[in-house]
């Protein structure tokens, strides 16, 4: 029998609700516990995929191809538990499920409702996730109390707490104690508000997670537990953390949140073994060596916009006891000013996925660098798909090659649209999405990182490698290193001279973690480590 806890968010957005439920997830894993994670937004889009990065970040690819909200990330890298299409609905996702229903008759001619159609909507949403081989659900509701939008699914996991018996629901909330300097004060009032809002729905919080900057007082946790109606234990401190993310589920630890939740839902309380987090964790704090990866992208002054790439490249720096530093470089940056100013020094060069043409010459450019002045180079989706045109450009003659996403019309299109993208028009869900299989060829730099010949990676893509230009491409020295079982996709690329150049047409950041990083960032940081 599952139990439930859902995290909800007070005062302010952003608060890191979705590392923190991440963080409960990975310490209730450690005590053996078989975590789910789930993650509900109140916009009305269908999925991310459409949305603008500066509006929503990154848009996170699960194994079985589904668009979803970049929390989903922080519940891979922090947990075991699968996420897929089911681990993120918004309210548009919601809508869509119950006016489809009506438009079938489903609903016997009864006048649908928000109360009880959505909210039982919601309701079954939770339900999905909560399979056999499940102990806890985790949901996460987006946005803040108070929203007007948030409130169908306050009001579901109201009814759900009372359906399914208070022993088996947790409810805690995650709020913000603002530090006013001119008083040297941290205020409670903003908190004390947030839970009124809560409990005039009918949800009584059963924890609350305090963000702060400075540390709480015993005075003060007993004045948050009177005033918002919890017991003063179950009031947590959550400061901001020193050097990374990654050191939250200690945090929480200490704060004994795992033992409230244990208590609470009648389980017995056993160590967590958080061994090999806390090595991982001194590797992190603790550098012996250090790097600078230089990432050239059109949304660099964004921090949520390339998410899993910094996390990855964290992760791979965790694996050489290295620290990975960032050299954020806006590609029109590069078209302005040429490549060598604003990329010397650098140690290795990323270029990431993106959709557009805007700074698309200023990563040709950058890639053209890496590969003259032999710095690492590593190249995502559309990376890949830039230094095969830079390859072809420049080394092939073929003078004004391109993707045809770019120059529909380019007598060199060595990207292009393969047939199931040719009559798409819809843009929400239509690309080549999700896990596909991969034949990696032996010998090569893709071979040594990876350790097996077949993986299977996320894709997020409409256009591929033109195999037209493969015999060219291959007599001008690039090798096909990676390809789809049958042969007919290129999966990855890289130049065999090169101290490491390489490009994937799939997006490797969503399965690395910090005590597993992904072998090709792995390996790029290793040479960048290596370049002088
Ligand atoms: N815009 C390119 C395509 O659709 C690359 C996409 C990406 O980098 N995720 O193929």
């Amino acid at each position: 029998m599952p139990r439930y806890i859902f995290v909800t968010g007070g005062v302010v957005s952003s608060l890191g609700k979705g590392l923190t439920a991440a963080a409960i997830g990975l310490l209730l894993e450690r005590h053996g516990l078989r975590v789910r994670m789930q993650k509900f937004d109140p916009y009305i889009n269908l999925d991310p995929g459409t949305m603008n990065p500066s509006q929503h970040g990154e848009v996170y690819v699960t194994e079985d191809g589904a668009e979803t909200d970049l929390d989903l990330g922080h519940y891979e890298r922090f947990t075991n538990g699968m996420v897929n299409r089911d681990s993120n609905y918004t309210t548009g996702k919601i809508y869509n499920s119950v006016i489809s229903k009506e438009r079938e008759g489903q609903y016997l001619g009864s006048t649908v409702q928000v109360v009880p159609h959505i909210t039982d909507e919601i309701k079954s949403c939770i339900e999905r996730v909560a399979s056999e081989d499940v102990d806890i659900v985790i949901s996460e509701i987006g946005g803040t109390v108070g929203d007007i939008e948030s409130l169908p699914f306050l009001e579901a996991i109201r009814q759900f707490g009372l359906e399914k018996g208070r022993d088996k629901v947790m409810y805690i909330h995650l709020t913000l104690l603002p530090y006013l300097s001119a008083s040297g004060e941290v205020k409670t009032k903003p908190t004390q508000h947030s839970v009124g809002r809560l409990r005039e729905i009918g949800i009584l919080p059963d924890m609350l997670i305090c963000r702060t900057e400075k540390s709480i007082s015993p005075e003060l946790r007993r004045k948050i537990a009177l005033f918002c109606n919890v017991p003063v234990n179950a009031v947590i401190e959550e400061k901001d953390v020193d050097y990374s993310i990654y050191e939250l589920p200690v945090m929480l630890k200490r704060e004994q949140v795992d033992a409230l939740v244990l208590k609470h839902f009648g389980i017995k309380y056993s160590e967590a073994d958080l061994s090999e987090w806390i090595v991982m964790l001194e590797s992190l704090r603790t550098p012996k060596l250090e790097t600078e990866i230089a990432i050239v992208g059109k949304y660099i002054e964004l921090t949520d916009a390339y998410k899993s790439i910094y996390e990855s490249l964290t992760h791979a720096g965790i694996a050489h006891q290295a620290r990975v530093k960032f050299r954020k470089i806006q590609a029109q940056d590069i078209e302005r000013e040429g490549p060598e100013r604003l990329l010397a020094g650098s140690k290795g060069i990323l270029v990431p996925g993106g959709f557009g043409d805007r700074g698309i010459e200023g990563k040709i450019e950058a890639i053209r660098y890496a590969r003259e002045l032999r710095v690492p180079f590593f190249g995502i989706c559309l990376g890949m798909q830039c230094a095969c045109v830079e390859f072809a450009r420049n080394v092939l003659g073929m003078e004004a090659a391109h993707s045809t996403e770019f120059a529909p019309q380019t007598k060199y299109p060595v990207i292009s649209l393969l047939g199931e993208q040719l009559g798409v028009l819809k843009k929400g869900g239509t690309m080549r999405l999700g896990a596909y299989p991969c034949r990696i060829v032996s010998g090569t730099r893709a071979a040594e990182a990876y350790a097996q010949g077949f993986v299977q990676e996320r894709h997020r893509h409409r256009y591929e490698f033109n195999n037209e230009f493969r015999g060219a491409f291959e007599r001008g020295g690039m090798k096909f290193c990676g390809n789809s079982p049958d042969g007919s996709l290129v999966e990855m690329v890289e130049l065999p001279g090169h101290p490491w150049f390489v490009g994937c047409q799939f997006h490797p950041e969503f399965k690395s973690k910090p005590v597993h990083p992904h072998p090709l960032f792995r390996e790029f940081v290793r040479a960048s480590l290596a370049h002088l």
